[in-house]
């Protein structure tokens, strides 16, 4: 597998940001994006332009959008075509969730607990979903400084509910980049693997099924292996014995390395249950498990901007069915 450097949430001059579509392409290039989402307010008018640009600087892109309404900002990605969401009420999302599936986009809950009114009009989540299994990733670090967000928590929080219920549903980041941010605002970084050649859509099918991270610095390589098959993040295994193999990896982005993130501790984490929490050593790697149905995700705790027991990596899940 290797892995990808990627946002999925970014802004231009089509909707409210300060970056050109030019700006915003060459930022990312500069910062290390592989791949880079556009997802301008209720507009898809700078993908063609971005499109070009991201070509020919080697960045790999997919067409977005964000839903901007009053109950809450959603993420569309690699939609075959704009679906309505003026017509949405809080009451009717399911039916314009069901619109964009048939669309091939896939969904993203952006900021879920942002401050909404006054601060932000619409963008503290309100839609009633009846049916999560439409929604692909809950956006849980949004924005610069997601450590430093209590809404990261509620997001979380959320998230693995969802999990706990039995949904497949990713965790995502999204640094929603509108303008360059100040020396000391770390953004999160979503990472995507992928076993193929690095294009539109290997990058979609990644976030389709889940095979990402989302990190504040370092970097994960995981995988649990069951008789002679190897599992990765969001594949299926069956119950039973298998062992799970964790590495770390250096923060890869030049400019996050000042937050200085050092991962002291890796959570193993088996239906909401921690399984295993331990100072990483390579002496315990393999780790043996055995699974039951669920899921099974990897979390790494430490330092980062000198603050002790930080969270700084949530990977997606491995799920477990018979
Ligand atoms: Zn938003
Ligand atoms: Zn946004």
């Amino acid at each position: 597998m290797k892995q990808f450097a990627v946002e999925l949430h970014s802004h231009t001059h089509h909707s409210d940001a300060d970056f050109s579509v030019e700006e915003l392409c060459q930022r990312a290039v500069d910062f290390g994006y592989e791949g880079l989402i556009l997802t301008d307010h209720n507009t898809s008018s700078g993908y063609s332009e971005l499109a070009e640009l991201a070509k020919e600087a080697g960045i790999v892109t997919l067409g977005g959008i964000e839903w901007t309404t009053y109950y809450g900002h959603m993420l569309v990605h690699d939609a075959d075509r704009l679906v309505d969401w003026r017509t949405a009420t809080p009451h009717s999302i399911d039916k314009h969730m069901q619109e964009v599936k048939e669309a091939n986009g896939l969904i993203g809950i952006a900021h879920p607990f942002a401050i909404g009114s006054p601060m932000c009009t619409g963008c503290h989540w309100t839609f009633d979903v009846k049916d999560w299994n439409k929604v692909n990733y809950i956006e849980i670090w949004n924005s610069t400084r997601p450590d430093e967000h209590f809404w990261s928590w509620e997001a979380y929080a959320l998230w693995t509910r969802l999990l706990d219920d039995g949904y497949r549903i990713s965790c995502s980041a999204g640094r929603d980049w509108h303008r360059m941010e100040g020396e000391g605002e770390n953004p999160p970084i979503t990472y995507v693997e992928s076993s193929g050649e690095w294009n539109s859509e290997n990058f979609r099918q990644s976030l389709e099924k889940g095979t990402f991270y989302i990190s504040l610095g370092p970097g994960i390589r995981w995988y649990v292996e069951q008789g002679e098959k190897i599992f990765y993040m969001g594949d299926t295994i069956k119950p039973g014995l298998a062992n799970i193999t964790v590495e770390v990896l250096s923060t890869r982005i030049e400019s996050l390395k000042k937050f200085g993130s050092i991962v002291k501790r890796v959570k193993i984490i088996h239906n909401n249950q921690i399984y295993f929490d331990e100072p990483i050593d390579n002496d315990l790697i393999p780790i043996p498990i055995d699974l039951v149905e669920g899921n099974l995700r990897i979390e790494f705790w430490g330092t980062i901007k000198q603050k002790e027991e930080e969270l700084l990596l949530i990977s997606n899940p491995i799920y477990i069915e018979k």
